[in-house]
């Protein structure tokens, strides 16, 4: 969420069309609910070449898929409760808008509004197209009217290779290596899929993020809370709100007297942005962490810059050494969403200069 985060254009339009087929396949079900012995040629009637992909995917009345009797219970809860599955429809197309509004003060999410009945029966529904997406051969490109190649996760999660620069969007930290296939599909539904199903292949939705990020931090934890205008607004967004530029971030002493520092991240302007950012990600603990992990490297680095200045130019003063540490931070501001670490390592620079200008000079004078 820190770093800007979007799926290429030829990519998010053929998930787009995905999303379409499988909005159609909804409005068939919630609003036209067909009868309980629906066949192939009642799906192909009304989804197109889509309906032929999908059948035996659900299979007849008699032999059900667990997708097809999660249709099912959909189309049982829509026979008998029009009204309810009209309103669903309607959360279910507002909330897929929601790229269109982001930024908007008032807007928030409606799904998680609904009667819990409706929730759960989306929820096995959308769950399977995400699986279809990650497992096999995706969706094909001819049922679906691509304009790429059969559609998988693995494509998309690659695509966003060549804008990460190695640097995971969400922590700062190392993206992971492309060329392992397990880290080439970390992928984090932003939205999480448990509490936002019909988001589950949403090309708004889908980020590729460090391990860490995806596997042990944020898992369903949601940034955006309920879902409501209110969480909404308190949240980056890595493709509509990236946060780096945003962000605050200040190193402090940890412990008084010793050099350990903490790591603290503010947003001067929303301070929820920020406390939303670190309670799913835990920024401020894996950052202050590796930062005091390469503390001493880094102390001893300027330290022995400090000795290179004093060779060349026979001293070295307390602003020469301000001068250097100006310089490393010019660098790693420079390098922002290019190279893992510079926020933290910005942060920690910053730190030395207003206050450990004298101890490594001491330092210096003692290795000199
Ligand atoms: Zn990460």
């Amino acid at each position: 969420m820190l770093h800007k985060r979007s799926l290429p254009r030829s990519v998010s339009r053929d998930l787009s069309r995905v999303l379409i087929a499988k909005l159609r396949l909804l409005k068939w079900i919630l609003l036209t609910p067909p009868p309980a012995t629906f066949a192939k040629g009642d799906l192909i009637k009304d989804l197109g070449d889509v309906g032929n992909w999908l059948f035996p995917r659900i299979r007849k009345p008699t032999k059900r898929t667990a997708f097809g009797k999660a249709l099912d219970t959909l189309r049982n809860h829509a026979v008998t409760d029009p009204p309810g599955a009209n309103n669903c429809y309607a959360a279910v197309v507002h909330d897929i808008g929601f790229h269109r509004h982001w930024g908007n003060p008032g807007f928030g999410m409606r799904f998680q509004n609904l009667d819990s009945k409706w929730q759960d029966a989306l929820k096995p529904i959308g769950e399977q197209f995400y699986h279809w997406l990650a497992l096999g051969d995706g969706f094909c490109k001819h049922r679906f009217g691509l304009i790429g190649n059969n559609l998988t996760r693995r494509q998309v999660m690659e695509s966003f290779h060549a804008q990460s620069h190695g640097v995971c969007g969400y922590c700062d930290g190392p993206a992971g290596e492309s060329s392992d296939d397990r880290e080439a599909n970390d992928c984090d539904h932003f939205f999480p899929k448990s509490q936002w199903p019909h988001l589950a292949i949403h090309p708004h939705n889908l980020f590729r993020v460090c391990k860490g990020c995806n596997s042990t931090w944020k898992l369903d934890n949601t940034p955006m809370g309920d879902g409501s205008a209110q969480g909404i607004g308190g949240t980056y967004h890595p493709e509509f709100l990236p946060g780096a530029g945003l962000v605050e971030v200040i190193a402090e002493c940890a412990v008084p007297g010793s050099r350990r520092l903490s790591i603290n991240i503010d947003d001067p302007i929303k301070p929820r942005r920020a406390a939303s950012l670190d309670g799913s990600l835990k920024l401020r603990e894996r950052w202050s962490n590796q930062v005091n992990e390469r503390l001493d490297a880094s102390v001893s680095e300027l330290v022995s810059d400090a000795i290179f200045s004093r060779r060349r130019e026979g001293h070295v003063s307390e602003e020469k050494l301000r001068e250097i540490i100006d310089d490393l931070l010019f660098r790693e501001t420079e390098k922002l969403g290019q190279r893992p670490y510079c926020l933290r390592y910005a942060a920690a620079l910053r730190f030395q200069r207003d206050n450990h200008i004298a101890e490594i000079l001491a330092e210096e004078r003692g290795a000199g």
